[in-house]
């Protein structure tokens, strides 16, 4: 089933809801006890809330490695170039780009590279993803901030990646991933959702064939989402498609959609969603009356002054779109990114 735009009357005129988006989650954060101490991080927005929409696949690495439950405690460690040497499947470090490995202290057992032949064996399931949800602090699923020791014990940083998200963030640069945690702020929230639907939207696009018409059309339907998160960034991506008669459109849709996403990545200010809204407001001129455009107008100054939130304004002017259709606007995601249900924007 085609999931190209979803909003909340897709699902109540289908009568069920439209095919979930596959992303993959750390399984603890589901509920499932895999722990070291035999415990889960259960996040019921991701199992109740984001699971309407998503269709969570739970991964655990350190199970997949081979790591019973419960188990040692395990941490990255960074050694020496003397016993860094020999293997090229090392996790590197940013920023000093020397090997850690994952260790558990008690008995200095080390499962690096059962965790690499793992995750080896996972691409399948992860191309297939179209974002992933990964436990915050862990040396295995942690995104960022993870804590490298040496072997004596004592911390060398607390700027690593785990072992399993660095390997994910690597092989698959374009996947929106974030942490659990940080979901419960409403702005990273958006964000990690919104480029979700957008990421599945290019795989969608991709799975039917990379075309020049394909790729314009997505790029407009996107115009006022880039355009809210990066305006220099939105310009630059209108440049880079203004000569499609390149040889092979592969090349240019690869360097199109790494941009796209890292334009996605930064997060849309209020003043560039004023910008937006005020774009808007323009394709009305003339074609509905004064009072309403005026009263949407002081609904747009009042979210500047953050005195409503953003489904405000732009509900009013969903509502102008509905009584004058205007043709480019209707196939804008800007207006329906993602299902109302969520609430989104109701917290920006
Ligand atoms: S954080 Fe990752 S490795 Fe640790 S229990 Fe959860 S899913 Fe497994």
């Amino acid at each position: 089933m085609a999931r190209s735009r979803r909003t909340d009357s897709d699902v109540s005129q289908a009568g069920q809801a439209p095919a979930r988006i596959p992303v993959g989650i750390s399984a603890c954060l589901t509920g499932q006890a895999v722990r070291h101490d035999g415990g889960h991080k259960h996040s019921r927005y991701c199992t109740e809330v984001l699971s309407r929409w998503f269709a969570l696949r739970p991964l655990c690495p350190e199970a997949g490695a081979g790591l019973g439950t419960p188990r040692a405690a395990i941490r990255l460690e960074q050694s020496g170039a003397s016993q860094s040497g020999g293997s090229a499947e090392a996790h590197l470090s940013e920023p000093a780009r020397l090997p850690v490995r994952l260790i558990a202290p008690r008995d200095r057992s080390d499962h690096t590279n059962a965790l690499h032949h793992w995750i080896d064996g996972q691409d399948d399931l992860l191309a297939g993803l179209r974002g992933f949800i990964l436990t915050a602090k862990s040396p295995s699923c942690g995104m960022a901030r993870i804590r490298v020791y040496n072997p004596a014990g004592q911390v060398l940083r607390r700027d690593a990646s785990g072992l399993f998200a660095h390997a994910l963030m690597t092989r698959y640069p374009l996947m929106p991933v974030e942490e659990a945690a940080r979901l419960n702020d409403a702005g990273l929230r958006e964000n990690f959702i919104e480029r979700v639907f957008v990421y599945d939207d290019w795989c969608q696009l991709s799975a039917r064939g990379i075309s020049r018409a394909g790729l314009l059309a997505f790029h407009t339907r996107h115009k006022l989402q880039l355009l809210a998160h990066c305006q220099q960034g939105y310009r630059e991506l209108g440049r880079l498609l203004s000569d499609l008669r390149v040889e092979d459109i592969h090349v240019l849709a690869a360097e199109y959609i790494a941009r796209v996403m890292h334009v996605m990545a930064q997060p849309a200010s209020r003043g560039a969603h004023v910008n937006v809204m005020q774009h808007m407001l323009g394709y009305f001129r003339g074609r509905l009356d004064a009072g309403l455009r005026e009263e949407v107008q002081a609904q747009i100054q009042a979210y500047q002054r953050e005195e409503v939130p953003l489904v405000v304004p732009l509900t009013l002017l969903r509502l102008m779109q509905r009584r004058a259709p205007d043709a480019w606007l209707a196939g804008q995601h800007y207006l329906a990114p993602y299902p109302d249900a969520l609430g989104l924007r109701n917290q920006l």
